[in-house]
């Protein structure tokens, strides 16, 4: 296709792709290029670049003038495009036919000005290390004015915007002020060529001091707390990374250092990298794997300092402080010489990293409001890291910050340089863990074994922190048999269980009565942890420790650790081992406790009811901003934070209130009261649910009904699974009445497939379930077999599904007779998995589409499917697109049009068909004339080859 036609089809396309991330660069460096080439003239640019216009309008603009200046302005600027965007051709923006060399070679350029216009794309890169100083040699030559320097450094810039100001300017100035900032960028150039940093005898001093307490916070793993002390290094597992922007390219995993590598920027300008997972996930541990490595040499070799922050304990920061004063106060004191290392700090931000544990842990959510761009002001801590994590101060500094993913709202994402997703062990990972954490290999193996043998527990074991608590609890785990743990209620008991007769003095009681044994320490540690989390409180001195009457004893117990702090603080502070832990605590105080507030449970399950009220702390007040803050504009990030510390607490609840540990509070409290909580509790999901499906719009007329779940869904539903009865699921399905469930993007994972799938299960009618861009894997799939039965389609894209997985889901899924659908797109499914599923194939009358795009299945796995599905009446619509399919493939897909009675669409697009195979398909399609298009684009084809095989055949589409 010409290149004038791309740009007219994909015009939607490359305008998202060109402004989806609300920054003017990407237009930019596609404008820098075409100036670069004389594609632009100068006035042109001007035109498009109108300041203040929308990005979309200027966007529009360029298209219309490269459209209208013909094909090879077209071609270049695709060729922009694809340079600019590497991702977007990934994204399905095809750039067939451009050249991909934009670079000039061997013109002399005659004047300096015109250099200014040839170079522009590499002197914007230049000039951002040195603008000051090219300032500054323009303002002493007499080419600048100091209102222009002000111009071009105007803070709403970021620097690639001020050096294409100052270009700007200088352009404007004529043939001599271009000479000027010609010859001073190749000066600085060379000198900087030569820099090496002269470290002062007072820096490396300091440096040392730093990397050595770095080091000795992050060696050893606090949440084996009293038990043992675990060095990180040995049981630090490789957890599993990926990067947010599903554009990005996903293959090779990532390794802690392209965390802040280049891989998967979204943002050039921003510093920070945000690090999402869920409560449990790794982040903390992953941050104290990289501060360790820091601090050994090993990894982050670029950056000289690394100063890590924790949010829970910043919380406790009353003071306003400078950014020098929470650098040297918080992380480590200089013991001389603090002006002169802070000021190489400023001078060197590229050798700096500051790292932020535990974002949603911030009392503040995040605000945008004050601004604060000077080291030396002092201001509030949380105001200090949200300037800090906007680049407003220590612009350049790399930021890492990890976060629960609800927690980040659009004003942050805006800045961030990119998002990388925590999403646990993998299941070599959950080996890997096992192995290390049991070093006797038997102990090890039978652990694993039980693992194997309890699918909803293995699913549990993809989070870290419940891997690490099934791992500790080993001798639990293993004689416990018929009734080993399914929920997380259960594996938090089971480490109660552990901890309370592991540490206490007393003999072990036997059977069901150490919960009455040891019921002041729970009840004590309960209070504690549900009073803090009504206040956001995740620290607590001995003051608050006094107040729920834990004592010396009770810490004993291991819940709770002293909390590890970089700044020299003189009273201790303890912490519970986990957060999620904390919650447990807090679940236990509200189904044991007779003193909890009757609306307690009824506010817990519905969080949002809290806003605007004032009551007690303990009623979980405490964490709702009022309405007030909220029209100010706080974008209430804490709130969800909080939000989700009540629906784990909440989760909790639901197990422990089941029927199956009813008999462990039989003795503990009255069993009235209990009745009536778990009526309550049954009412709040009961109404939950209903809520969710009144919010089901009706269907358009000859469309399904379709529910997109809403943020809480999946939360009932595994409130629903913790309560293990079959009868409240039976109940809450029964009143669902759609045609197709969506649940893309929301971090399912195999626990909350083994939720979903428990509960859906009792649907009374088919559902199409959709479940793309999550984290099921193969062990989810698994999950999900016990409701294939009432599956008619399943879409599965984007879910770092492998063979295994596909051998699980044939096993099973698509052998059912009203299976219509299965995408499978974007997964790790290579030749084997196609074999596998062609298998399943065989038995299935009912597939129509089946869409496994972007995996590796190649000619073998091809071959297998059209194997299969020769001779199908159903198959309407089949998707191979980039599986490294060549001619044999296209060879035996020949078949399937032959024999197909109902084949319409064939995708082939991204392979290495050749000429050879194309014919085939050309054969065959002359025998059938039901398929309407196969299509063809970027395979191995010449220009020649595509418009003779397009004259030949015009379903064929290139
Ligand atoms: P998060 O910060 O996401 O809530 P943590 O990093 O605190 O999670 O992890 C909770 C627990 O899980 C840790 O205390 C540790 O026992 C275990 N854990 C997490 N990540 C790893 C890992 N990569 N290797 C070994 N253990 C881990």
């Amino acid at each position: 296709m010409f290149n004038r036609d791309l740009v007219l089809k994909q015009r939607a396309e490359i305008l998202h792709a060109l402004c989806s991330s609300g920054s003017t660069e990407h237009l930019e460096r596609v404008l820098d290029k075409l100036l670069s080439q004389g594609e632009l003239i100068w006035e042109e640019y001007q035109n498009i670049q109108v300041q203040g216009r929308a990005l979309y309008t200027n966007v529009r603009q360029l298209l219309d003038l490269v459209y209208t200046k013909g094909e090879d302005t077209c071609e270049f600027f695709l060729a922009a495009v694809k340079q600019v965007l590497p991702e977007a051709q990934g994204a399905g923006i095809t750039f067939s036919g451009c050249c991909s060399n934009l670079e000039k070679t061997g013109e002399s350029q005659s004047t300096s000005s015109q250099t200014l216009l040839t170079q522009r794309a590499s002197l914007v890169t230049k000039l951002q290390a040195c603008i000051d100083g090219a300032l500054e040699a323009l303002v002493e030559s007499g080419h600048f004015t100091s209102s222009d320097c002000d111009d071009v450094l105007l803070p709403i810039h970021t620097p690639s915007q001020q050096a294409r100001r100052l270009l700007d300017h200088v352009r404007s100035k004529g043939e001599s002020a271009a000479k000027c900032v010609l010859h001073y960028i190749q000066e600085s150039e060379s000198s900087l060529n030569q820099e090496k940093w002269t470290l002062s005898k007072e820096f490396s001093k300091y440096q040392k001091k730093l990397s050595s307490s770095v080091s000795a916070q992050s060696c050893f793993l606090s949440s084996y707390g009293r038990t043992s002390h675990m060095p990180l290094d040995e049981i630090y597992t490789e957890a599993q990374l990926e990067l947010a922007n599903d554009f990005a390219d996903l293959s090779g995993a990532l390794d802690l250092d392209d965390i802040v590598g280049a891989a998967g920027t979204v943002n050039d300008e921003a510093d920070t990298v945000l690090v999402s997972g869920e409560a449990g996930s790794g982040k903390s541990t992953l941050l104290q794997r990289l501060h360790l490595l820091w601090a050994r040499g090993v990894s982050l070799k670029g950056f000289l300092l690394l100063f890590p922050f924790s949010c829970r304990r910043l919380n406790s920061e009353q003071r306003e402080l400078s950014v020098q004063e929470l650098l040297f106060q918080h992380c480590c004191w200089p013991d001389k010489e603090q002006e002169e290392i802070f000021q190489f700090i400023l001078d060197h931000p590229h050798l700096i990293l500051f790292s932020f544990d535990g974002l949603d842990e911030l009392k503040q959510g995040f605000s945008d409001e004050h601004m604060v761009c000077c080291p030396t002001q002092r201001a509030p801590v949380n105001i200090l890291l949200f300037n800090l994590l906007q680049g407003f101060l220590m612009k350049g500094v790399r930021k890492v910050v990890t976060s629960r993913p609800e927690a980040v709202g659009p004003m942050l994402k805006k800045h961030l340089r990119k998002e990388v997703l925590l999403k646990g062990f993998s299941p070599s990972g959950i080996d890997c863990f096992v192995k290390k954490h049991h070093r006797d290999p038997t102990v090890a193996a039978k652990v694993l074994e039980s693992l194997q043998m309890n699918t909803a527990l293995l699913g549990l074991c993809h989070s870290p922190v419940l891997c690490w608590i099934v791992s500790q609890c080993h001798k639990e785990l293993l004689g416990c048999g018929e009734g080993s743990p399914q929920t997380i209620t259960d594996v938090y008991l089971m480490i109660l269980q552990h901890f309370l007769q592991h540490q206490s003095p007393l003999k072990s009681t036997m059977g069901l009565g150490w919960l009455q044994e040891h019921i002041k320490v729970v009840l004590h540690l309960g209070q504690l942890a549900f009073e803090g989390l009504g206040t956001s409180c995740y620290i607590f001195t001995d003051t608050d420790l006094e107040t729920c009457y834990v004592t010396e004893k009770d810490i004993c117990m291991g819940f709770l650790i002293l909390s590890k702090d970089m700044s020299s603080t003189h009273s201790k502070r303890y912490e519970f081992l986990h957060v999620t832990m904390q919650c447990f605590f807090a679940a236990l105080f509200i189904v044991l406790s007779n003193n909890t507030d009757r609306s307690t449970i009824h506010k817990l399950f519905e969080p949002q009811n809290m806003k605007g009220t004032r009551l007690s702390s303990n009623c979980f007040m405490g964490c709702i901003p009022s309405s007030d803050q909220q029209e100010q504009g706080l974008e209430g990030e804490s709130v969800i934070a909080e939000t989700s510390n009540l629906q784990i607490t909440a989760t909790f609840v639901s197990g422990l209130l089941s029927q199956r540990h009813r008999s462990l509070w039989f003795h503990c409290c009255p069993s009235a009261g209990m009745e009536k909580k778990v009526r309550q509790v049954v009412k709040c999901l009961s109404k939950g649910m209903h809520k969710h499906f009144k919010s089901i719009p009706q269907p358009v007329q000859g469309e399904k009904k379709s529910m997109h779940a809403m943020p809480g869904f999946v939360w009932l539903i595994k409130c629903i699974y913790e309560m293990q009865e079959c009868k409240i699921a039976k109940d809450a399905m029964s009143k669902l009445e759609v045609d197709h469930l969506k649940l893309t993007y929301c971090n399912i994972g195999p626990v909350e497939c083994t939720a979903l799938a428990y509960v859906l299960q009792y649907l009374r009618n088919p559902v199409g379930l959709q479940l793309d861009y999550n984290s099921v894997g193969d062990v989810g799939v698994e999950q999900l077999l016990p409701c294939m039965h009432i599956c008619n389609s399943l879409y599965l894209r984007n879910n770092n599904i492998t063979d295994e997985g596909i051998r699980k889901l044939i096993a099973k899924g698509i052998q059912c007779d009203n299976f219509q659908k299965i995408a499978l797109g974007n997964n790790n499914i290579t030749a084997e998995g196609a074999k596998q599923l062609a298998e399943g194939l065989k038995f299935n009358h009912s597939l129509q589409y089946l869409g496994l795009w972007g995996n590796k299945i190649s000619d073998t796995g091809a071959e297998a499917l059209a194997s299969a599905l020769e001779g199908s009446k159903t198959l309407v619509w089949l998707s191979l697109v980039g599986n490294g399919v060549g001619s044999a493939g296209a060879y035996a897909l020949a078949k399937v049009i032959e024999s197909s009675a109902s084949l319409e669409e064939l995708w082939l697009t991204e392979n290495c068909i050749t000429k050879a195979g194309v014919e085939c398909l050309i054969q065959a399609l002359e025998r059938n004339t039901h398929v309407k298009s196969v299509w063809l684009r970027n395979n191995d084809l010449s220009l020649e080859e595509v418009e003779e095989m397009t004259r030949c055949e015009s379903r064929l589409i290139f």
